[in-house]
């Protein structure tokens, strides 16, 4: 029997996109009852703690709405929905003040007491709010005290969302949670239910976002019918630590060491963006450098673990430790001297663009369930700008936890079907107590492998075949292993749910892959090297009969700006964090 908890609103997710939706419910109708999920620490798990470069908003002339539209729309390939896009950009502002005036976030000052703004590449103005290079904390921070202070937020910490639960009219009607300590099931009854769970690349070999994200939000999604969008669009940041052994591999070093003059050279010594970029060298943009470092070290011309040098030692010692204080302590608890020697670094996954489709007012197709943050697709097309992905998270977070109270207001709570939640636990427990775990860390092995070397920053037909494949095989696979133990604190079984999700995102990321045949942002198609010469389109996915996806696509509306002529080779993408 499993127990029933009873809500007006359900956010699962507690990142940047989860609190900020349930403080402004909270704030828009106090008599709410809101359930905040989280599947690690309340306050500390996911991405937008791990935010380091800062926040997008346009706050004084001479930058304007319509430039951070551009910016937008030119990073992302212009296959951006541009409603969704317009949308940012014109509530950044107001955000930005919400969170230093409600919620207490501050935020670094210039010399005249405004909001500093730095700059970052790919834009055409400063437009980065930041906290020194810890952003993320001081936003995290602030949401968690300010989620604490209100009664109506009640968290449910080291809980996992495993399934989203319909009524019989097809309604959302909650979720299904696993108790991750004791080992229970829990249905949630609401009125209103947000997937907010930060999406996650986590199928991938090497990363950079939080481990505890497995793109369950999106298998949730895509299990429940929703169609999908620019699932292919997986963005990789050029300089991932390279840690043998150690989890810490992948962990960003941040790009201002390439913007302050970093030199990166390969196995040999030499000094390869001359061959990839020779304007603008290690300079140029996120992905350029990334599939350049990938480049080398699968043709032969590697680090000896696998990676590329990132050298600032020539910059001065005492330049690189003043300038890059946290960068040096990240390498010095690894052994490495970054203001001295060269540090082993290579591509890492670090954001999907792709997601939920959703309508600017955060809805989806399915009544009453809406989604915000690295869950949905649309705002940053193929390639994500630094600092719009916080900016996205607290701006959707906070229309969905409006649109959300408005429309629990008066209205009936669906009813959760007993026997659909029966199902869903026991299709989730189905692994317990049969056999070893080792089974499920080699498929997840096995796929990160794949999707690194067939799926990633280098992509052809027929890799992206053999990708497919293997996913397909490895799911079976997973139905078939087990994990020993009970339910209560079993890693194991987290982990073979997280196998789970990832596979399911990996199959959706491979068959847009596939259908996208051209080169366009964060995707490189070695066979179909240059963009389309036909109307920008975006890839949609959603479940097919037998099980596999659908994937179609449909043209893009520019209902605010044009693509200039240019946009239809590939794009020259961003820079940040
Ligand atoms: C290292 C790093 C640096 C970055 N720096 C910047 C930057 O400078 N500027 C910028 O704009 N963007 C940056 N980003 C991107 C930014 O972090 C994301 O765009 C944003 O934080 C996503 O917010 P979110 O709320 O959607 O997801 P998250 O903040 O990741 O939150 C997801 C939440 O869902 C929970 N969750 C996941 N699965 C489940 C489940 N099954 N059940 C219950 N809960 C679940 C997680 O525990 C977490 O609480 C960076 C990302 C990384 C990885």
């Amino acid at each position: 029997m499993i127990d029933v908890v009873e809500t007006d609103i359900l956010v699962l997710g507690a990142g940047g996109a989860g609190l900020t939706a349930a403080l402004h419910a909270a704030d828009a109708s106090p008599a709410l009852s809101i359930a905040v999920v989280v599947k690690g620490l309340f306050g500390r798990a996911g991405c937008t703690r791990m935010v380091q470069g800062g926040y997008n908003a346009v706050l004084t002339p001479p930058d304007s709405l319509q430039a951070h539209l551009m910016d937008t729309l030119n990073g992302g390939g212009w296959i951006n929905d541009q409603e969704m896009v317009w949308r940012l950009v014109s509530e950044a502002p107001a955000r930005v003040l919400e969170l230093e005036s409600r919620y207490g976030c501050l935020f670094d000052r210039n010399a005249a007491g405004r909001i500093h703004q730095k700059p970052f590449a790919g834009r055409t103005h400063d437009r980065t709010v930041h906290k020194g290079d810890l952003t993320g904390i001081e936003i995290m921070n602030r949401l968690t005290e300010q989620a604490q202070a209100r009664p109506a937020i009640r968290p449910f910490e080291e809980c996992r969302a495993v399934e989203l639960l319909r009524d019989d009219e097809g309604r959302a009607a909650g979720a299904l949670l696993l108790d991750i300590r004791t080992g229970r099931f829990v249905a949630v009854r609401a009125g209103a239910t947000l997937l907010a769970m930060g999406g996650g690349p986590t199928m991938y070999r090497v990363i950079a976002c939080s481990a505890d994200k497995a793109a369950d939000g999106i298998a949730l999604a895509y299990r429940a019918g929703l169609p999908l969008r620019d699932m292919e669009m997986i963005q990789f940041h050029p300089t991932g630590l390279v840690i043998p052994g150690s989890l810490m591999t992948g962990a960003l070093l941040e790009e201002g060491l390439r913007g302050a003059g970093g030199q990166l050279r390969n196995g040999r010594g030499e000094r390869f963006m001359e061959r990839y970029d020779p304007a603008r060298l290690e300079r140029s943009t996120r992905d350029l450098v990334s599939r350049a470092s990938f480049l080398e070290v699968t043709e032969g011309r590697g680090t000896p673990n696998g990676g590329v040098w990132i050298d600032v030692s020539h910059l001065g010692a005492e330049v690189v430790q003043r300038n890059f204080r946290g960068m040096v302590r990240r390498c010095r608890d690894f052994g490495r001297d970054l203001a001295r020697a060269p540090v082993e670094v290579g591509p890492t996954a670090h954001f999907m663009m792709g997601g939920v489709v959703v309508d600017p007012d955060c809805r989806t197709a399915i009544e009453g369930l809406f989604a915000a943050g690295e869950d949905t697709g649309g705002v940053h097309g193929a390639n994500r700008l630094g600092g719009n992905g916080v900016a996205e998270s607290t701006v959707f977070g906070g229309i969905a936890g409006d649109v959300m109270a408005a429309f629990v207001a008066g209205r009936p709570r669906p009813r959760v079907s007993a026997a659909a939640a029966e199902g869903a636990a026991a299709r989730a427990a189905a692994p317990l107590g049969r056999g070893n775990a080792a089974e499920v860390y080699a498929i997840q092995r096995e796929l990160r492998d794949v999707m690194w070397e067939r799926a990633g920053l280098v992509r052809d037909a027929e890799g992206l075949a053999l990708a497919a494949a293997t996913v397909d095989r490895l799911a079976g696979r997973l139905s078939a292993a087990g994990v020993p133990g009970h339910g209560a604190l079993n890693t194991a079984w987290q982990d073979w749910l997280n196998a789970d999700s990832q596979l399911a995102a990996a199959r959706l990321i491979v068959a847009s892959a596939r259908a996208r045949r051209e080169s366009r942002g964060a995707h490189w198609r070695q066979d179909f090297p240059a963009s389309a010469p036909t109307p920008p389109v975006s890839v949609r996915v959603a479940a097919g009969g037998h099980g596999a996806p659908r994937v179609w696509s449909e043209p893009v509306a520019m209902t605010r700006a044009q693509p200039p002529a240019g946009a239809l080779r590939p794009v020259p993408v961003e820079i940040g964090d």
